[in-house]
């Protein structure tokens, strides 16, 4: 794994490892975790059709009938869940895999020329990672769109169980606010200490300014984020009313 390229072969990712593939003919990058057994976990838009700009073809739409020669599940997913279960083989489709790196330094993040490889947050265990996934995968999200439609979302929450606040409407109305249980609430009212830069990364933020707004939006510096667990969602989020 190089300081430019996460390219890596087959045999080099493991279960709970967040893989990405870059897929020439939409011009996307398209992240999932690889829960194993040449399973990957992804997260894929379901409300596109009114939206001239998604309007191209779903690559992932299992609604048509799978043409996956391997697994008969591949596929899979819950009604109006935008969580898939694909092969890898299907998930990659023609492009290459790439692994996206975790606990990188200050240095390192800002080296990279692309964004959307690489975080400074460190991952959790991959069993948790892969509960995640998997718990994600049979609940779906509901209607909630915390993920933005937002396939690298989906998979840094699953590695990292760190959410924006700012998708979960936390604080836009005394509604929405009323939604978050009290729990939550509590984690909200206190400092986010673990998730802070060390005085020692800080120290490093001395590559520029023009890498700073790219800097400060990686999940593991900004402090507007939080740890949800992923049995929390459903319940924070309030998804049992939302019909
Ligand atoms: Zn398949």
């Amino acid at each position: 794994m190089g300081m430019v390229s996460n390219r890596v072969e087959r045999g080099d990712i493991k279960p709970g490892d967040h893989i990405y593939t870059y897929r020439a003919v939409f011009a996307y990058s398209h992240h999932g975790i690889y829960v194993g057994g040449s399973k990957v976990v992804h997260f894929t838009p379901r409300q596109i059709t009114n939206s001239s700009v998604e309007a191209s073809p779903d690559p992932y739409d299992s609604s048509s009938p799978s043409s996956c020669p391997t697994f008969p599940d591949c596929g899979f997913r819950q009604p109006q869940s935008g969580v898939t279960l694909s092969c890898l083989d299907c998930f990659l489709g023609k492009g290459a895999l790439y692994c996206f790196e975790y606990g990188v330094t200050p240095t390192i993040f800002l080296a990279k020329v692309r964004g959307g490889t690489c975080t400074t947050a460190s991952t959790d265990p991959p069993d948790l990672v892969i509960h995640r996934a998997m718990y994600l995968l049979q609940n779906g999200f509901g209607n909630y769109n915390i993920f933005q439609n937002n396939c690298e979302d989906f998979a840094l929450y699953c590695k990292t169980g760190l959410l924006v606040v700012d998708n979960l409407g936390v604080g836009r109305s005394g509604q929405a606010s009323s939604a978050i249980g009290a729990p939550l609430a509590a984690i909200l009212s206190s400092p986010l200490k673990l998730l802070m830069p060390s005085p020692v990364g800080v120290a490093t933020i001395t590559a520029g300014m023009y890498c700073m707004s790219r800097y400060a939006t990686d999940i593991g510096v900004r402090t507007d984020v939080m740890k949800v667990a992923v049995e929390d969602l459903a319940i924070n989020l309030g998804w049992g009313e939302e019909a």
